[in-house]
Parts: C-alpha cells; sequence; structure tokens
C-alpha cells in the first residue's frame, strides 16, 4: 500500500501538470470508486480548475476552485498515471480526468476511492487522522507522548494512522531497524533515548523515501524515471532469511497483529 513518500510524490509530480489547469472532462467506468452518479461527478467536475493538490497521510486532496475537494486513498493496488491513451499501462482505469495537456488515470481502485466533497465533508472525513511526521509540533516528546497510553508492539501503533499519518508497513519496519528497535518491542519498555532515535529514524527514511521517489512499480508518466527508486532499497522489509546489509546475519519475519514485520535480530536488540 503507498505509504507517505509514495503520494508525497504522486503530490509533487500532480503539482507539476495539473496546478491550475481546468478539467475539460471525465469518464468512470466504475461507480462505487466515487461517491456520485457517474453523470453528476462529470457535470461537477468538468470546467473546474485544480488549484494545488495536497497531502494529508497517505491521503490526495485536490482542491478545486469552487472550494470542494477530491478526496482520494489508493488503499491496496491503487495507482495513478498521467499522459494520453497510448501511454497508459494496460491495466483497468476505474476513473479518468482528462485536462487539456492529457489524462489522468486512476487505476486499481478496487479498495481505494476518489470522493468529490465539500470542504466540512472533508475535514469530517479527515478529522481522526494522527499529526504529519513532518509537523514542526511533532517533536520527539509529543511524538512519544502520542503512544503514552498503548501497550501493545511499537510497530502496530507506529502505523495506525490514528498516532501518527502516512506510516505504513515498510517505512515502519525500515524506521525500526534505523533506530535499532525491534517491531516486537511492548511500548512502556521503551525509553526516552529510544523515542528520540525513532523519531529522527521516521525523518531520515521518509525523506529518503521521498528522495528515491517511493515504491511504486509504475512510473507516473512516460519517460519518469523517479517513481520507484526506493525499491531494493530496503535494509529489512520483505527480505525474510537474507543477510542484513549491515551485519550479515538473516532477517527475521515475524508476526505482529496479522501483519508481517522484518527485523535483523543482531542490530535490533531485544529490549
Ligand atoms: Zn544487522
Amino acid at each position: 500500500m503507498p505509504e507517505l513518500p509514495e503520494m508525497e510524490t504522486y503530490r509533487k509530480m500532480l503539482t507539476d501538470r495539473i496546478a491550475g489547469a481546468r478539467i475539460v472532462g471525465t469518464e468512470v467506468t466504475r461507480e462505487k470508486s466515487i461517491n456520485l452518479s457517474a453523470e453528476a461527478f462529470d457535470s461537477e467536475l468538468t470546467g473546474r480548475t485544480v488549484w494545488f493538490v495536497e497531502r494529508r497521510g497517505k491521503y490526495l486532496l485536490f482542491h478545486l476552485d469552487n472550494g470542494k475537494r477530491l478526496v482520494l486513498h489508493l488503499m491496496l493496488g491503487g495507482l495513478l498515471f498521467f499522459g494520453n491513451e497510448e501511454e497508459r499501462p494496460d491495466r483497468t482505469v476505474q476513473v479518468t480526468i482528462q485536462f487539456e495537456e492529457g489524462s489522468l488515470y486512476f487505476i486499481g481502485l478496487r479498495l481505494g476511492f476518489l470522493h468529490l466533497l465539500s470542504v466540512k465533508e472533508a475535514d469530517a472525513k479527515l478529522s481522526e487522522l494522527g499529526p504529519d511526521p513532518f509537523d514542526k509540533r511533532l517533536t520527539a516528546s509529543a511524538f512519544a507522548a502520542r503512544f503514552k497510553k498503548k501497550r501493545g508492539a511499537i510497530k502496530t501503533s507506529l502505523i495506525d494512522q490514528h498516532v501518527v499519518s502516512g506510516i505504513g508497513n515498510c517505512y515502519a519496519d525500515e524506521m525500526l531497524f534505523a533506530a535499532g528497535i525491534r517491531p516486537d518491542t511492548k511500548i512502556p519498555l521503551l525509553a526516552e533515548s529510544d523515542w528520540e532515535r525513532l523519531h529522527e529514524a521516521m525523518h531520515k527514511v521518509l525523506v529518503e523515501g521521498i528522495e528515491r521517489g517511493g515504491y511504486m512499480e509504475l512510473p507516473f508518466t512516460a519517460g519518469d524515471t523517479l517513481t520507484g527508486g526506493y525499491n531494493d532499497h530496503c535494509a529489512v522489509y520483505d527480505r525474510p532469511n537474507e543477510p542484513c546489509r549491515v551485519c550479515g546475519t538473516p532477517i527475521v519475519q515475524i508476526e505482529l497483529s496479522s501483519r508481517k514485520a522484518f527485523y535483523c535480530p543482531s542490530c535490533q536488540k531485544e529490549i
């Protein structure tokens, strides 16, 4: 599932192409992906201009010139492509938004969605999201305080969107590796110095993910060489039994709240 770096990469590339651009048409082949009929969606959107694209956690918000927002969550398997019919990947497209310069294709939206909402509705929908990892007010101690009442494994809360938004399975494992903390460590056992290391590792890993263009498997446009640069870069995520890149110890895979977690038993010491 795309996480903060993947959505941030999309946001930047979308901004380059559609900020200030006018929508000239839409096509919906799966009405379940939107919150209106295909007809109403088309008449609401055609002629509107996208002012800018904002990211909140793993969501993207397309701000329209009439004050409404298109709220996108890709969930599992969703992706975006910008270009024309000849360039686009040979995958089922659920929604297309056409601009003068090209079309934005929403692909693989089986669980994902694209909803047209008023400001109030959008705020209500996102009201329970925790702070963004890059929120300036989220200092190391404010970060630690978000976990105060939790007792379970650190990874389970790290990917809880109410605690902090934008972190998922892959980057959680990577930041725990960078901080030298095992994913199954019980939250009450973490000391102040552990929170400081994890807070720093969170920024470091997410910044690196963004700089490398995240791990999405398909490019956003023809000729896009940025997207997917984080693939093959993971230190522990999805590398069971492979040698740790730091110490050579085989990476261990465990299950936490029915999700996989990966760690190096040597670099990440048990507390
Ligand atoms: Zn190691």
